[in-house]
């Protein structure tokens, strides 16, 4: 490739990293324009809480995780998977685990090493950085307008661009959706970006919350209604003081928000013995000791938890049935209701973005040949477990390609 070809990343995520990785190994001059004083900042903090970095699952059913987008990402997922992710790792050092739920993890539990490894290769590569330098949009002659840190403006030009801006979640690590009106303005569709992987928020009680705000509900079922059915996971939720997180809540974020869409509020049906039947249940409960108070009768027959029993009580205003059938039927399926998400701030991936009815299969904006789009930036959502980053990684790695093509074509 003559060394005067030109690329221009607009944002230091994975998905701009990793094309700025391959744009440089293809003998591109290439420069990473970032607002924030560093780069990679959400994969850091990704990195702080335990980070999946892709998922062991099977491609056939890896794929489905990303819904109604799966089809325009297959190509991206084959041209860059899972184990080319792993690869890639063991590549800078850093080699990754399967956990026993599928998840992939780096060995170090952290993304620093990782990302500090990757630096320096992108520095031996010759790639440039610009940070503290906000892309403001295009000017009237088509090149980028960037506001410096002195909040000076100034226009870069090159030959091709890549454009790894994120979704709208946690913004103080950089991505906060700013991009979305000048996109607009340019004709570009963007739906709506939206909280995914994220908590509701539950009214509940003052003396509820006081005493089990943290609190896990272990292993319980919880079933969120939508337009196209029942969903139900599996897992742990925690309550906190405005509502409830966790990755069985995150998992439900699709019909959850569907159903804050068409009704404003969202019923959450949890089992909290879904191992065991309702006959069972009452078969146990009915073998109470005389003297056993309400709390140590459930705990002792059916092994209730204490929050547990405080959600029996927050659902009922505190009157629990005394009729065992009512009682079995309860713990089998107690309501909740969560009244709103919790907003896209604290979520912890973004639904919406650039529409794929603006890309070709290179992930070049049809208006703007020469411009690709990669990352969260996209619209698609996938739950947490490693796909966000896979799908970041992926597309990055397939814009990069793309405008390689572009550049020899
Ligand atoms: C708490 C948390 C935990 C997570 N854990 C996991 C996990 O374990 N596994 C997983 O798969 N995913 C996880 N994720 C999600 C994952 O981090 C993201 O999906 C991924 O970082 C998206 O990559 P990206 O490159 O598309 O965007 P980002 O990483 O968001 O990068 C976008 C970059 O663009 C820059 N930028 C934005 N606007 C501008 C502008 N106008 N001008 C210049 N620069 C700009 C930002 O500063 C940022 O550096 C987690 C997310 C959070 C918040």
């Amino acid at each position: 490739m003559s060394p005067t070809r030109s690329a221009t990343v607009i944002g230091g995520g994975p998905a701009g990293l990793i094309a700025a990785e391959l744009l440089a190994g293809a003998g591109i001059t290439v420069t990473v324009y970032d607002h924030k004083p560093s780069v990679g900042r959400k994969f850091v903090l990704a990195g702080r809480s335990g980070m999946n970095i892709t998922n062991s699952e099977p491609m056939s059913s890896f794929v489905t995780n990303y819904g109604p987008a799966a089809p325009r990402l297959q190509a991206a997922l084959d041209g860059f998977g899972p184990e080319d992710l792993r690869a890639w790792c063991a590549g800078l050092g850093e080699s990754t685990y399967v956990g026993s739920s599928g998840r992939v993890f780096p060995a170090s539990f952290r993304a620093t090493p990782l990302l500090r490894a990757w630096l320096r290769r992108l520095g031996d590569l010759g790639v440039r950085f610009v940070n503290r330098a906000r892309w403001l949009g295009w000017d009237a002659d088509e090149v980028h307008r960037f506001a410096g840190a002195d909040g000076h403006e100034f226009t870069v030009a090159s030959d091709v661009t890549v454009f790894a801006l994120g979704g709208a979640s946690w913004p103080r690590v950089g991505s906060d959706g700013g991009w979305v009106t000048e996109f607009r303005r340019a004709g570009i569709s963007v739906s709506p970006l939206r909280p995914a992987n994220v908590g509701v928020r539950v009214a509940w009680s003052t003396d509820f919350v006081d005493r089990y705000e943290g609190e896990p509900l272990k292993n319980v079922s919880i079933t969120a209604r939508s337009a196209d059915g029942d969903h139900t996971v599996r897992g742990d939720p925690v309550v906190t003081r405005s509502g409830l997180e966790g990755g069985p809540i995150y998992a439900l974020s699709v019909p959850i928000r569907e159903s804050m869409d068409l009704n404003g509020m969202c019923e959450l049906a949890f089992d909290l013995h879904p191992d065991q039947s309702v006959d069972r249940l009452i078969e146990r409960l009915a073998r109470r000791r005389p003297k056993d108070s309400t709390t140590t009768w459930l705990r002792r027959s059916i092994g209730l938890h204490p929050v547990m029993i405080g959600l029996l009580r927050e659902a009922t205003g505190n009157e629990l049935p005394t009729d065992l059938d009512r009682l079995g039927a309860l713990v089998k399926h107690v309501t909740i209701r969560a009244v709103a998400t919790m907003p896209i701030d604290r979520a912890i991936s973004t639904a919406g973005g650039v529409m794929f009815s603006e890309l070709d299969a290179s992930l070049m904006l049809l208006r703007r040949p020469g411009t690709f789009v990669a990352g969260e930036m996209l619209d698609w959502e996938a739950p947490t477990g490693g796909y966000l980053l896979q799908a970041s990684f992926s597309t990055g790695v397939a814009a990069a390609r793309g405008a390689i093509a572009y550049l020899q074509s």
